[in-house]
This record gives structure tokens, sequence and C-alpha cells, in this order.
């Protein structure tokens, strides 16, 4: 079993370097790492040449959305991404909606107040914005999935990058027997392997196979800054909460890794079950 306690140690010690993911505008960070993974969108940054990267298509569309979530300005941000997603045929796009999407719902559902008496108005809103989000980031996942395949069936070379970004909203999906199937061709296309090892280590860590404790391993050890939440979210399966909690605040420092939201607010309410 891991040791959480050793890698909150290995964490504090790294100077991480920032850059402009290319795919969404976040600010980025790698702890050493050649080709690193966004913190928001978990799509391959290259370190390489710092500064050189071009921003894709999507990141000019996108990055002004994130922008104004990341303000509080979340209608807006919601009234944007509406207008991307009608009749988008760009997979990227359409994951990075989803994306957003998916943690503004987060966001939404955690801003409930519990300690209000009774069914007041702004519980109910909150809950029934946050259903009608996850309604749209699963549309834009699947109409993601889908623009994936059709480009799978007539490319004759097809972009491990794409195939990357459909195993992603299958992960997100939570449809792990896609996922399987899309790893297994993300392995044999990237030659690269970046790609294919972030994509097992997502894999085992969310499915909780055997390969978790090995693929954990090698992305901590190698700086890969959003490996630490993946161990948060293996020693939260394994019961070690105050572990797990201690991983996600120490990466808070560092990184402001989108996925920890949810995990930190999960962690929060079983510990406070556990009150009872
Ligand atoms: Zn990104």
């Amino acid at each position: 079993m891991l040791d959480g306690r050793r890698y909150i140690g290995l964490l504090s010690g790294y100077k991480p370097i920032g850059e402009r993911c290319p795919h969404c505008g976040t600010n980025t960070y790698s702890a050493g790492r050649k080709i690193s993974f966004c913190n928001f969108c978990e799509l391959p940054v290259d370190f390489s040449d710092p500064g050189a990267q071009y921003g894709q298509a999507s990141q000019a569309l996108f990055a002004p959305l994130l922008e104004q979530a990341n303000e509080g300005n979340l209608d807006a941000a919601i009234k944007g991404a509406e207008q991307l997603v009608k009749g988008n045929k760009d997979s990227q796009l359409l994951y990075l909606l989803g994306v957003l999407y998916r943690n503004i719902s987060t966001a939404r559902f955690q801003g409930k107040d519990y300690n209000q008496m009774g069914f007041m108005e702004p519980n109910a809103k909150n809950i029934r914005s946050s259903l009608d989000l996850t309604m749209r980031w699963k549309e834009c996942f699947f109409k993601a999935i889908k623009v994936v395949d059709g480009e799978m069936q007539t490319s004759v070379q097809i972009d491990p990058e794409l195939v990357f970004t459909r195993f992603m909203c299958e992960i997100r999906l939570q449809d792990y027997v896609n996922a399987a199937t899309t790893l297994r061709s993300v392995q044999t296309l990237d030659k690269k392997t970046a790609m294919a090892e972030y994509a097992l280590l997502v894999y085992s860590a969310e499915k909780n196979t055997k390969q978790a404790e090995p693929s954990l391993l090698k992305a901590l050890e190698s700086g890969e800054l959003n490996a630490y939440y993946y161990l948060a979210r293996y020693l939260a399966k394994r019961g070690k909460l105050r572990e797990a909690e201690m991983v996600l605040r120490s990466l808070e420092r560092i990184a402001r890794v989108s996925m920890s939201q949810e995990l930190v607010y999960r962690i929060r309410l079983t510990e406070d079950a556990s009150k009872l």
C-alpha cells in the first residue's frame, strides 16, 4: 500500500514550472516532466519548450468561458458554452465544454445550503441547475465520442490525442467497458507513451485494478502532479480519508487540480457521516 505521507514530502520539494495549456488555456504545472497533463482538462501539454506552444483552435473559443467561470460568473459561462455546443464537430472542444459543465454542476450541487430549514428556494434551484448541467456534460461527452468514432472509421491515420480524448470522455461517463477498449487503442497508437501511461493510470485508479499501484508509483516518481489527485482517490478508497485530504491540501499549494474539488467534498461528507 502506498504511503501518502512519503509523497507529501516529495511534493513539498518540487519547484514546478507553469505553462499555458494549448487546449483549454489554463496555467498548468509540471515538476520536471517533458509531457505532463493539464490540471484542468487532463489533455497532454508539452513542457519541453516553454512558451513555444501555440494555442489550438479550441483554446481561443474556450479560454474566455473558463475565465468567466473562474471569476464566479457561472451564468455567463453556461450561456457561452450553450452557444458553442450547437452544431459543433470539434471533439476536443466538446470534451472541454463537458468538463466545464461538469465542474459548474459540482459547484452548484455543493453550493446548496443544507443549513436552511425545509425546502427553501435556493436549495431547490441549485439542485435543479446541477441536474440540468449533468445532462449537458453527458451530452457533450457523448457527442465528442461520436465525432472521434467517425474519424476513426474514415481516417487512415488518426491523431492519438483524439483517441485519448475519447478515452477521457468514457472515463468521465464511467463507461469502463468502452474505456478499456479505447485504452488499448491509445496504447497501440501512442508511440511517445506519455498518453498511454497516463491513460493506464487513470483507468486503473478509477477502476481500482491491480495496475493502480505500479502506475501510481511510476507517475508520482516522475513528477506528474495530477497523479497526486489519483493517489488521494486511491487512499480515500482504502479508508485513509485524512491522508487523502492531506495529499489534496499539499497539492493545492502547488497546482489547482480541478478534479480535486469533488473529491474533497466527498471526503468531508464521509468524515461528517462518521461523526454521527
Ligand atoms: Zn487544459
